[in-house]
């Protein structure tokens, strides 16, 4: 796919990748076999008529293309950019045992971006609001969230998502980076839900201006919970607290939901210092590795504490942020940070890691090599370790059971919690994970309530 140049891209905030323009779509679609067992459909967690979609580009009919993949997939924009389709729809293609999987997440971003610019409404079900007369409220404006309200007004119920935040996305809009995602695309793809007819509620903190409970008095015959898992980890080693440590939450919410990189024509400033370190190996840690970079910081470290091999993070972002120029120092692990008598980071001190037997995530555990200890200079520091659900739902709502990690414990199949009329999925269910399996799950609590609402209540 056509992307910018890395000399280019470090010096603005615009997308990477460019897309395909329609020939080489239609090239990359007609490598597809139409093989009749469809694996690729098996491997997505929303199970999407991939060889459908495929084909209608083929046969050059764009609007039926939009038909088939909305008919699953209400954000295929979002989706096209940042699902790890090389560990799902990818890894099961036919052609990737012989060689380069076909490309389905880059044609479904075609697919989506060519909708968008023709404003096709050939993907809009007709909203069938009201007609069961029953309403639903969903928590939280993420994948699982949209998708479950999207799938649940396409059903013909009345839904309402409460939002936190002043932007509906969750994630999408606050955490992924302009240059991965444009906002836009988000945008568009919440119009899309709310087109079907969902009401969205934004600054309404479920849990402060109205609890779960509430809202099953006030008329909701079902709540669906998709809060996500938004409170930042950390190290808990000394030094925290210096002045310059940012967690890559409150750095990537400043930079992607408040425009901190538009300062001052957006109010909200970030403080970047010439030397920025981000400790993590995740999607997380890559992408503020790379807003540093185009905030014109002088030079990016990523310390990560197991090998490459075992970094979370997207290959193809790995790769980017590399051809960025942003150093990857793999195996260390931070022990301390340092600061200056102003209370300013200056450095973190750190070990070098070897890698022992498998941990429970089936991982090489890291392993601490003794007397290593070495100092890793920085003037900003962002802490991308990861992130847990905040406790608020859990705090004020009755006979909801919450895991030992603080997610909510739901039935993997349905979403359904231990509180009747509750629901739950993605980040609040497994902790951090990937857009599309929140989407898939957000997609089989909408049949479940469904189900429920026709049968049992
Ligand atoms: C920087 C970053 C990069 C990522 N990159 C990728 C990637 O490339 N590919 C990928 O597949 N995944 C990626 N992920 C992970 C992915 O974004 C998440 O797994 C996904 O967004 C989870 O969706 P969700 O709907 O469960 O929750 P979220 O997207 O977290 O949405 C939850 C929403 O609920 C709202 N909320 C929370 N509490 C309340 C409340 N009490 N009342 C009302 N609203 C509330 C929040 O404000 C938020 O809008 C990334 C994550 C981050 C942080």
């Amino acid at each position: 796919m056509p992307k910018q140049t890395p000399e280019d891209r470090v010096k603005n905030f615009d997308e990477v990748a460019q897309g395909y323009p329609p020939d080489w779509a239609l090239g990359e679609a007609s490598r597809c076999i139409q093989c009749p067992k469809q694996p690729c459909v098996t491997g997505c967690p929303v199970e999407v008529d991939i060889p459908g979609f495929i084909r209608a580009i083929c046969e050059l009919d764009l609007p039926e293309a939009v038909r088939i993949l909305k008919s699953k997939n209400s954000l295929p924009g979002i989706c096209g950019r940042v699902c790890p389709q090389e560990t799902q729809c990818e890894a099961m293609c036919t052609l990737a045992k012989k060689g380069a999987p076909l490309a389905v997440g880059r044609l479904e971003r075609f697919v989506a971006d060519w909708e968008l610019v023709h404003k096709s409404s050939v993907g809009a079900e007709s909203p069938l609001a009201k007609r069961r007369g029953k309403k639903v409220a969903v928590v939280g404006s993420g994948p699982a969230g949209l998708v479950c309200a999207a799938d649940l007004a396409k059903l013909g119920y009345q839904v309402t998502i409460f939002e936190a935040l002043h932007a509906a996305g969750g994630v999408l809009m606050y955490g992924i980076p302009e240059f991965r995602l444009p906002k836009r695309i988000v945008q568009a793809e919440v119009d899309y839900v709310k087109s079907l007819g969902v009401d969205t509620k934004l600054d309404w903190v479920v849990g402060r201006i109205i609890s779960v409970d509430e809202l099953l008095h006030d008329g909701f015959a079902a709540v669906f919970l998709g809060t996500g898992a938004g409170s930042p980890m950390f190290l808990n080693i000394p030094g925290e607290n210096l002045s310059g440590i940012y967690s890559a939450n409150e750095f990537l919410t400043r930079v992607n939901l408040m425009k901190a990189y538009l300062f001052p024509e957006y109010r909200t400033p970030i403080n970047i210092g010439k030397v920025v370190v981000v400790i993590g190996g995740g999607n997380v840690a890559v992408d503020a590795a790379r807003c540093a970079l185009r905030l014109r910081a002088k030079e990016v470290r990523v310390i990560y504490r197991r090998s490459r091999a075992e970094m979370p993070a997207r290959q193809e972002e790995i790769e980017n942020a590399t051809a960025e120029g942003i150093d990857f120092r793999l195996l260390v692990n931070p022990k301390r940070f340092i600061g200056d008598e102003m209370g300013n980071v200056t450095g973190i001190e750190c070990y070098e890691m070897g890698l022992g037997a498998p941990d429970e995530t089936g991982r090489p555990r890291p392993v601490i090599k003794p007397g290593s200890e070495f100092i890793v200079p920085a003037d900003t520091v962002i802490v991308a370790l990861g992130t847990t659900p905040n406790p608020l739902i859990s705090q004020t709502t009755e006979d909801l059971k919450i895991a030992k990690q603080g997610t909510i414990i739901a039935d993997g199949r349905t979403g359904q919690t231990s509180k009747r009329g509750v629901w739950a999925g993605g980040d609040i269910t497994t902790g951090a994970a990937t857009v599309i399996s929140a989407m898939g799950a957000g997609r089989r609590a909408a049949t479940a309530i469904d189900t429920w609402l026709r049968d049992f209540r």
